[in-house]
């Protein structure tokens, strides 16, 4: 491998926008979500498509690991790496075309999402995926991850909207990647470079594993973890998809969807065309109130019968966290009484009068089955977004949470089939008490993908033991529910090591080999999916962190010190939230990480903890910062 000052300086030549190889940068962009930390080697921030194509020539020919990045929102671990990251959301982040009478768009992947959706709303038109994080996550990140979220049950996951993508293969050379025939696919295998060698590989693949394919997949479509190999043959995608044309028949061979959630371990996306779909005029929300989570897992059968847009649950640790909120508490008078968890059913329809016979239904549906002790229905739009922001904040709430003892995501995004809900959770908590913690739940029952998390301490022994151990045997109870570990967040550092215990060695085999025929020398975010380092490898905190705590002219004891106060930031990335609020005005005017307060709290963080000297505490780069 190439100097890093050889590689800078290459790279300085080509580029036109900004290149940052000194530390302070490569800290920033060395956290996600995630409890990882990676400082990687560098960062390139491109103006346009030629950028991009400069740098990636670069690291081939200085044999240089890289790391396509969106907004950082990971919880995985899957966006800090040892490598050149290449970060497109600071000009890289446009809608190029839409095509509203075909319902599609073709996007720049530093695009983030909401930015989408205010582009498409006046032509009543929307992009069907929707993260919590929609706010400051991107095209980019979702087809990486495979993103999907509250109203999945309607739309799918992300892979069920792209129609093409345009990509850098890691040589350096372009492809452009949508649905082909058997004959297309056969045609392209005679092709001459990488992507003749990937469409090779990847028919004979096809082949191969077909059988391990249709055996190992599950069966329920809320599936991400490990690679895309049953889109090859149509197994375990959503059924009556919009990208199979909504009519239940087997979708074709699309190489985009095979690449969709390959978590920048493939290629590098340029530009991406996707699905739209209609807006729904109308909505209804009908928040239910339970005294205790196993009812509401219980109810959440004949809830679906109802035909739902939504069924979200959120339990009693977030809503207490809530009310000590200063902002979340204001917008909670809708709660009646003291939950143990709370529903939020939504119903769409082509006007009120619609949504009202729906939730009468499911109203009626209560009276007869007699779940929920309180319900309260929103019709009033306002009131609808207030119910929502209450459940798009609570893993922020829950993140926020003081001390060295955090809810940590490593088996935060299992999904079984809704119907096993309500055996499956009592025995992840049961393993939770067995290692002597707590989680907090909250999720997508529609689906039957919950987000638990258990609250640990990672910098002490004791901590690594439970995240090991946790791990370890939440893996064997989806297994045992024929479920999967990842469902929407994608695998990272965090369960890449897990994914063979899901499917078996054989189609590790097939991960690896695919692997192999699109990045030959493993440059490509390596050791993600396949090749994992372990779970406890790369920790942002572990029992080797320290702080030293500055002299400071306000007081923090509130918060456990000065140091304390910093590591509340969780990296969610909220404050790079560009279309609505007021906290980072200096991020929303540049776009770039080092003004947002994430970035602000990891170059703290990274002084305090002795990753950089003490005497940059008062230095000109965390000055610039500040
Ligand atoms: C509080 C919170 C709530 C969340 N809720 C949800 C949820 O409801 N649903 C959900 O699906 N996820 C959720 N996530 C996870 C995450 O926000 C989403 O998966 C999001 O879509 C990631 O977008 P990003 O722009 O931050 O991507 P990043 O984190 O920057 O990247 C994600 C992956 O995509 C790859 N990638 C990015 N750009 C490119 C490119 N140009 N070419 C190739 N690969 C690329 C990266 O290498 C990385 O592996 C949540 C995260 C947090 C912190
Ligand atoms: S500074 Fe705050 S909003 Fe930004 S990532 Fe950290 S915790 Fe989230």
């Amino acid at each position: 491998m190439a100097r890093v000052n050889d590689l800078e300086n290459a790279l300085r030549r080509v580029v036109r926008g900004s290149v940052r190889f000194d530390q302070a940068s490569r800290l920033l962009y060395s956290t996600d979500a995630s409890m990882y930390q990676v400082e990687p080697i560098g960062v390139v921030i491109p103006r346009h498509a030629d950028d991009v194509r400069a740098a990636v020539q670069v690291a081939r020919e200085q044999q240089v690991a890289l790391l396509p990045r969106g907004g950082g929102t990971s919880l995985t671990g899957q966006t800090v790496n040892r490598a050149l990251v290449v970060d497109f959301t600071q000009h890289m982040n446009r809608v190029l075309k839409v095509n509203a009478e075909e319902q599609w768009a073709r996007v720049q992947p530093g695009l983030v999402q909401d930015e989408l959706n205010h582009h498409v709303r006046p032509m009543g038109l929307l992009f069907g995926p929707d993260t919590s994080t929609s706010n400051r996550a991107t095209l980019g990140g979702m087809l990486g991850n495979n993103s999907g979220g509250s109203h999945s049950l309607a739309y799918g996951l992300t892979v069920d909207h792209v129609i093409e993508i345009r990509a850098l293969l890691v040589d350096g050379s372009e492809v452009v990647f949508g649905e082909l025939t058997a004959a297309e696919l056969q045609a392209k295998t005679r092709g001459a470079g990488l992507e003749g060698q990937v469409y090779r590989e990847v028919a004979a693949i096809r082949e191969t594993y077909a059988d391990e394919i249709r055996a190992r997949y599950p069966k329920h479509w809320r599936r991400v973890a490990g690679y895309n190999l049953n889109e090859l043959l149509g197994v375990g995608v959503r059924p009556h998809s919009y990208a199979g044309g909504g009519n239940g028949s087997p979708r074709p061979l699309s190489m985009a969807r095979l690449v969709v959630g390959s978590e920048g371990t493939l290629l590098t996306i340029l530009e991406a065309k996707v699905r739209l779909v209609k807006r729904p005029p109308a909505t209804a929300v009908n928040v239910i109130h339970y005294h205790d989570m196993q009812e509401a897992l219980e109810s959440s059968q004949a809830i679906l019968e109802t035909g739902p847009y939504a069924v979200e649950v959120t339990d009693k640790l977030i809503l207490d966290l809530a009310r000590d909120n200063i902002e979340q508490s204001r917008r909670m008078g809708w709660i009646q009484g003291d939950p143990a968890a709370i529903m939020i059913v939504e119903y769409t329809g082509e006007n009120e009068a619609e949504t009202r016979s729906k939730i009468q239904v499911l109203e009626g549906r209560r009276a007869r089955d007699g779940f929920g002790y309180a319900a309260h229905v929103a019709y009033d739009a306002g009131e609808q977004r207030t119910i929502w922001n209450l459940r798009k904040a609570g893993l922020g709430l829950l993140l926020g949470m003081k001390g060295d003892k955090k809810p940590i995501a490593f088996v935060e995004d299992t999904c079984v089939e809704p119907r096993h809900l309500a055996q499956f959770v009592p025995r992840f908590k049961e393993i939770f008490a067995k290692h002597d913690t707590v989680g907090a739940y909250y999720g997508h029952c529609s689906v039957g993908c919950l987000h638990i998390r258990p609250v640990i301490d990672l910098k002490v022994p004791r901590g690594m033991e439970q995240v090991r151990a946790i791990a370890d045997e939440i893996t064997a109870l989806v297994v045992e529910f024929g479920g999967t570990i990842s469902s929407e967040h994608g695998d990272g550092r965090a369960r890449s090591p897990f994914i063979e215990r899901m499917y078996g060695p054989k189609l590790m085999e097939g991960f690896r080999r695919l692997k192999r025929a699109f990045d030959p020398d493993n440059r490509m975010n390596p050791g993600n999916i396949v090749d994992s380092p372990g779970i406890l490898e790369n920790l942002r905190y572990g029992v080797e962190y320290k702080t030293w705590e500055p002299v400071t002219m306000l007081d923090f004891s509130n918060e456990g010190g000065f140091a304390a106060a910093v590591e509340m930031c969780n990296g969610v990335g909220q404050c790079r939230k560009s279309l609505e609020g007021t906290m980072c005005p200096s991020y929303m005017a540049t776009r770039d990480e080092e003004h947002s307060t994430r970035g602000r709290a990891n170059a703290l963080r990274a002084v305090l903890s002795g990753r950089m000297a003490p005497r940059e505490f008062t230095g000109e780069r965390l000055h610039e910062v500040m």
